[in-house]
């Protein structure tokens, strides 16, 4: 059973891995930003909400994010293994998502940490050119990760729970050095 979480800064490829190995696991691949851009779409309430944090590079408030991955969990396709990418993405998150699975009575959940050089990961998003890839907020986004996410790679740590690899290489090398740590964990 595979249950990964995807933590890395933006641009470290977590997106382009997840979609790759979830397909070929045949797990879903649950992406926050992909669902917050989706309700963004639908001009639902939750889209609408979290539009101008999303705009400026902040993050959405951690209960709007927690409710929409509780309920994506509950569903039945979630059961059998799961990759999460960009979730959690604070402390409080994560402690709310070990809670969470718990419930669920979901365990043995390890975490990959992208490690990608910092410049690398700037030329990667001003590459991608999303809306929200302004260089403006990208410095704010990093930011951001610096400060609220990476303290998560202690927490996963002290878990034992993670497992690191190096994001600055090909996409197809980094695929199999995922999948090389995750056997061997
Ligand atoms: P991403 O596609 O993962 O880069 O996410 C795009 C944007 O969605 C982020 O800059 C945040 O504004 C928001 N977002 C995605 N995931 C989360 C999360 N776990 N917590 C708070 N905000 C999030």
């Amino acid at each position: 059973m595979k249950r990964l979480i995807f933590l890395g800064p933006p641009g470290a490829g977590k997106g382009t891995q997840a979609q790759t190995l979830a397909q070929e696991w045949n797990i879903p691949h649950i992406s926050t930003g992909d669902l917050l851009r989706q309700a963004l779409k639908e001009q639902t309430p939750l889209g609408l909400k979290a539009q101008s944090y999303m705009d400026r590079g902040e993050l959405v408030p951690d209960q709007l994010v927690q409710d929409m991955v509780e309920e994506r969990l509950y569903q039945s396709d979630s059961h059998f293994g799961w990759i999460l990418d960009g979730f959690p993405r604070t402390v409080k998150q994560a402690a709310f998502l070990e809670q969470l699975l718990q419930k669920l009575a979901q365990g043995s959940v390890k975490v990959i940490n992208f490690d990608v050089p910092d410049d690398v990961v700037v030329a990667r998003l001003l590459q991608r050119g999303r809306k929200d890839d302004s260089e403006q907020v990208i410095r704010r986004r990093l930011e951001v990760y610096r400060s609220e996410t990476a303290p998560l790679i202690d927490f996963y740590g002290e878990r034992h729970q993670l497992l690191t690899v190096n994001g600055n290489q090909s996409p197809e090398e980094v695929s199999a050095e995922i999948k090389k740590q995750v056997i061997a964990s």
